[in-house]
């Protein structure tokens, strides 16, 4: 059985609640953390449609892009739609989480995944806007277990630093200790001083994997008392953001990367300021309303900006720089939420051994149509 608590805690660790931009609403909306969770359903944006067909799939949970509760409620009642949402998910015992600028920023999130499927390689952040403090881990470990340990530490969120992944330092040395009365030692006897070969790792963690980095670590080391230190390194910091800039691996004709877009977003129409001679190489991307961003993904020296809910003052801010510009939609680039949080759980779900269902909506909550 897995409750609520749980699952808001394996959702933090694909977008922690920490990351979300300050205006931000992210995280439980309503909901009670003891209830037993046995089926998720994923939707981009949550209105009572999308309650009717959790209730219709007995999903106990909804988890959505888009918070319910965004700037404030003064009143819960059946005038407004918010308020009929939420009245229909307390009284089915329905519970509601979202994840929004979390989610965009999250290394592994939405705009990261919008670049894979656009074929955006060596992407890096567009608008930095978090500064995630690292910290330093030194642990030591048995001979025979270095290995096994350092794996589980990049797994669990180690050892970045910029583009390079895994990076440790590792020392081999002497390790001794004394097992006290009441021990039960992995290696050497009660009473007697043992010297063990011991390695010592060093790797840094960003502040937000920490807890799962710990966590981890002592799970997979083989002492009862594991020897580690963990300290703030003051003057190194990564940095969080929204939107990436990288590269194709061969340049296109704004024409045919535009096909590209549509076929792998499943777009009926693009709409695209630009030359569609000009050869894209560097593209930037901010999946939902990214607009804002305009000027730096030209300053950056993108050939390309793809984003969504462009207004004509800023598509022709766009001209003004000369900079190729696709408005893919809000949607059309948000959708992809389903199957980013769908296939994560999945692998959690494998991984643990747990026992839930997850469902994808399958409500068209987009406003828009084509004609
Ligand atoms: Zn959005």
């Amino acid at each position: 059985m897995i409750n609520l608590q749980q699952i808001v805690s394996i959702m933090s660790k694909l977008a922690s609640h920490r990351e979300a931009l300050e205006w931000d609403n992210v995280g439980l909306q309503v909901g009670d953390y003891n209830n037993e969770i046995k089926k998720i359903l994923v939707a981009l944006d949550i209105n009572v449609q999308i309650v009717e067909e959790a209730l219709e799939k007995n999903a106990d949970l909804i988890i959505t892009h888009h918070p319910l509760i965004f700037n404030g409620i003064d009143n819960i009642h059946s005038q407004t739609s918010k308020g009929r949402t939420i009245i229909k998910a307390i009284k089915n015992d329905i519970a509601i989480y979202s994840t929004h600028t979390n989610m965009d920023i999250a290394e592994g999130g939405l705009n990261d995944l919008l670049a894979d499927k656009l074929n955006i390689l060596n992407t890096k952040i567009l608008s930095k806007e978090n500064e995630i403090e690292l910290y330093k881990l030194a642990v030591h470990t048995p001979y025979e277990n270095a290995e096994e340990i350092r794996e589980v530490l990049f797994n669990k969120g180690a050892g970045k630093i910029g583009n390079y992944s895994k990076t440790s330092f590792t020392i081999k040395g002497e390790g001794t200790f004394l097992p006290g009365e009441d021990t039960n030692p992995h290696i050497g006897k009660k009473g007697e001083i043992e010297k063990v070969d011991e390695i010592k790792i060093e790797t840094v963690i960003p502040e937000n994997k920490v807890d799962n980095v710990i966590r981890g670590m002592l799970k997979a080391h083989p002492y009862e008392e594991v020897a580690y230190d963990i300290y703030k390194l003051p003057y190194q910091s990564e940095f969080k953001g929204i939107g990436r800039i990288g590269e194709l691996q061969n340049s296109l004709s704004l024409k045919e990367y535009s096909e590209i877009i549509k076929n792998k977003l499943n777009i009926e129409k693009l709409k695209i300021r630009g030359n569609m001679e000009d050869k894209i190489k560097k593209v930037a991307i901010c999946s939902g309303a990214g607009a804002d961003f305009i000027s730096l993904a030209n300053a950056k020296g993108a050939d390309l900006y793809i984003t969504g809910d462009v207004k004509y003052h800023e598509a022709q801010l766009a001209e003004a720089l000369d900079l190729n510009l696709v408005d893919a939609g809000h949607f059309e680039t948000e959708i992809i939420f389903k199957e980013l949080v769908e296939k994560y759980f999945k692998k959690v779900k494998e991984e643990n051994k747990l026992e839930f269902e997850i469902s994808i909506s399958n409500i068209n909550t987009n406003p828009w149509s084509y004609l």
